[in-house]
């Protein structure tokens, strides 16, 4: 296993579009052992492909290390909808992103399908905290990080703010 360089915005690799992964490779599998450590070395509690360079539709998430034991999860090839109206509002961070808190409105509930390493579809719905990261994550993997949901202005904010 490695930790990968996790890459900044405005890498232009953060902005584009990554591709479906149609079968699971050795690769693939240690580009996943390899997420997950680079994820809890940075420290952080999801890591989207695109944001080691890895322009593929993976990636891996852990909501709850940081309060209790470790719960990793891998996913491939994921698709979100929402399961509720309701929408929440929560200031998003992120490590391609450092230093930078933007605040995302998303579905509060979302139901997840994707692929796991073992190549079984999974389904599971994802509330809260971890709905937002899910979602997070799947933006990376469309070419979106969390400034391009602010308004003109509060993006101009937040970019006179950064320091790549
Ligand atoms: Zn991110």
């Amino acid at each position: 296993m490695a930790i990968l360089p996790i890459l900044r915005w405005p890498d232009p690799r953060l902005s584009r579009p990554a591709q479906a992964i149609s079968r699971i490779t050795p690769e693939i599998r240690s580009l996943a052992a390899d997420m997950l450590e680079t994820m809890y070395a940075a420290p952080g509690r999801g890591l989207a492909g695109p944001q080691v360079g890895a322009m593929l539709r993976i990636f891996v998430m852990d909501t709850v290390w940081k309060e209790s034991e470790r719960c990793p999860f891998v996913i491939l090839n994921p698709e979100a909808t929402p399961a509720s109206t309701e929408l929440l509002t929560r200031a998003e961070g992120c490590l391609s992103l450092p230093g930078i808190m933007a605040e995302v409105t998303r579905p509060a509930l979302v139901d997840l399908r994707w692929t796991d390493l073992d190549g079984q579809p999974r389904t599971q719905r994802f509330h809260d905290f971890a709905a937002a990261c899910v979602q997070h994550e799947i933006d990376h993997l469309d070419g979106i990080v969390t400034l391009d949901h602010l308004s003109p202005h509060a993006r101009a904010r937040a970019e006179a703010e950064y320091i790549p």
